[in-house]
């Protein structure tokens, strides 16, 4: 499974990574971060693809994906 790594205190709530995603699996959390911004999170990781697009979509460079090496499937839903 990739790992996504979204580092709070960097996400200014843009929602850009959410509209990004082909899975629709980003969502804001309810918690605010230390900017005072609801924070992006993965909801449902084992949907993850690993395309990365949410991380190339961040002006904020908030989001880390790793998935090197690992072949998904794309997972309708
Ligand atoms: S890597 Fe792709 S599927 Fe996974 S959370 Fe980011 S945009 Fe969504
Ligand atoms: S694109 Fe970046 S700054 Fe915008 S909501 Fe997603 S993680 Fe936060």
């Amino acid at each position: 499974m990739p790992l996504i790594k979204v580092v709070n205190d960097k996400c200014k709530g843009c929602e850009l990574c959410i509209n990004a995603c082909p899975q629709k699996i980003i969502r804001l959390s309810d918690k605010i971060n230390t900017q005072g911004f609801r924070y992006a999170q993965v909801v449902d990781k084992p949907r993850c693809i690993g395309c990365k697009l949410c991380a190339l979509s961040c002006p904020d460079l908030a989001i880390e994906v790793f998935a090197e090496g690992c072949r998904y499937e794309f997972y309708p839903y």
